[in-house]
């Protein structure tokens, strides 16, 4: 499998080349030369296959030759040695639980998977490398656990000083070894700046191998696929598929759904499920895609004003807008309307939603009022206990931590405090 670049200006590659470079030369993003059909057989009898199996059938076209089967095989495994439940939330809503990962929210798979294939190539390479990511929450905290004690790979993490979860601090301030946590005394911006230029110094890359680790490198992007046949893997009713509403912020999980879809997964209708970042359902309805500034919300893993995935999605359909919009709705849902729901799904069905589980629910729902005889799936992409603070003032309830989570609490923070200039970043990094 070759993949070329959203920009077309940079050469074809193969999934190793894709995956340590990350975003492409011409600053577009790579996307596969062909959309592989997955085999009838995998579909038909999805549900006498292992979740192991099911993995590693999805991505080895991808993958192609560049990871031999029993590495790839052993990879897919590590990444999803967790449980990825369906469960009923009523007679026309489920949730696919994706938290129950070490850092209680989806994007453990995607780092993982990343996190193994980067250090399956560096061995080859005989070659450090140095991640630099910036962080508004989860991804910080499932790169560190996902690249902690990775050979040959030093992490680098910026986070934005008191803007982000006393839970979310801890799991990516206090593994210690190869992940370093810088705590930036600004926001979420600052220090997406401050990434931005040590990508683009010269004096940096001619002493270190940068590399990124967010949702547009292709090894955390395209795994996420298979939460998608786990779903269908554990959906009764297979005459009569689901609909699925994904709480979308960068667009990377809902765009693998559709990739699945494309490539044999029989679902209905995909919905992206929005806060108040709204520029998506926006372009649904005027097809001008306008960027913004990301707002401030409770769900604030996907507060996103320019999501970069989109164009993948716009790629899977070649730029069709109708065929588009036939396969995807799309929903901005307020902060007020995530809490009430967080508030009555829990009083209706006893079943505690985090912030962002509640847009996909609230998305979902408003959906099937009008398409009467259809059943979904919204993905429950973080574990509640992660947003203690809106859950609280919904239910009027405290979360018992589970007990790795009190453990974590109490491990030592190790951060250094900088303000948010470019110099002393790359002071920091030359110094090594
Ligand atoms: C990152 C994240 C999202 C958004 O996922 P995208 O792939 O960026 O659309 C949704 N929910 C949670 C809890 C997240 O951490």
């Amino acid at each position: 499998m070759k993949y070329f670049s959203t920009n077309k200006q940079s050469p074809f590659v193969d999934f190793k080349e894709a995956t340590i470079q990350g975003q492409a030369p011409d600053k577009g993003l790579y996307f596969p030369e062909t959309i592989p059909t997955v085999d009838k057989n995998l579909i038909v009898d999805i549900e006498n296959i292992s979740n192991e199996d099911i993995g590693f059938r999805v991505l080895k076209p991808y993958v192609g030759n560049t990871i031999p089967d029993e590495n790839l095989f052993q990879i897919v495994s590590e990444s999803i040695s967790f449980p990825i439940p369906l469960v009923k939330i009523s007679d026309y809503i489920y949730s696919l639980e994706l938290f129950h990962g070490p850092t209680l929210a989806f994007k453990d798979v995607g780092a993982r998977f990343m996190s193994r294939c980067l250090g399956f190539f560096l061995k080859d390479e005989k070659k450090n490398v140095t991640i630099l990511v910036a962080t508004s929450g989860d991804t910080g905290g499932a790169v560190a656990n996902g690249f902690y004690n990775v050979d040959g790979v030093e992490v680098v993490i910026l986070y934005p000083s008191g803007k982000v979860s006393a839970v979310q601090e801890q799991q990516l301030t206090s593994l210690g070894k190869n992940i370093h946590a810088l705590e930036v005394q600004g926001n979420f911006d600052d220090c997406q700046q401050m990434v931005k230029q040590a990508f683009a110094d010269k004096d940096i890359n001619q002493h270190l191998f940068l590399s990124s680790a967010n949702s547009i490198n292709i090894a955390r992007w395209l795994p996420q696929q298979m939460y998608y046949f786990f779903a269908y893997k554990q959906w009764q009713d297979k005459s009569a598929p689901p609909v699925i509403s994904v709480p979308s912020g960068n667009f990377g999980n809902i765009c693998a759904g559709i990739l699945a879809m494309k490539s044999g997964l029989p679902f209905q209708h995909f919905i992206a499920a929005c806060n108040k970042n709204d520029v998506v359902s926006i372009f649904l309805e005027t097809q001008k895609f306008i960027p913004k500034k990301a707002e401030a919300t409770i769900s604030n893993a996907m507060d996103v004003g320019h999501p970069s995935n989109f164009t993948r999605i716009l790629e899977i359909f070649k730029q069709q807008f109708q065929e588009l919009k036939s396969n995807l709705s799309a929903l901005s849902v307020s902060d007020e309307a995530t809490v009430e729901t967080i508030n009555s799904v829990y009083s209706l069905h006893q079943y505690l939603l985090d912030p962002h589980g509640a847009v996909g629910y609230f998305a979902l729902q408003h959906y099937l009022t009008k398409h009467e005889r259809q059943k979904g799936i919204f993905l429950e992409t973080a574990h509640p206990v992660k947003f203690p603070i809106a859950v609280a003032q919904a239910t009027g309830k405290t979360i018992e931590m589970p007990y790795d989570l009190k453990q974590l609490m109490q491990a030592e923070k190790q951060s250094i405090l900088i303000k948010p200039e470019y110099a002393i970043l790359k002071d920091y990094l030359l110094k090594g």
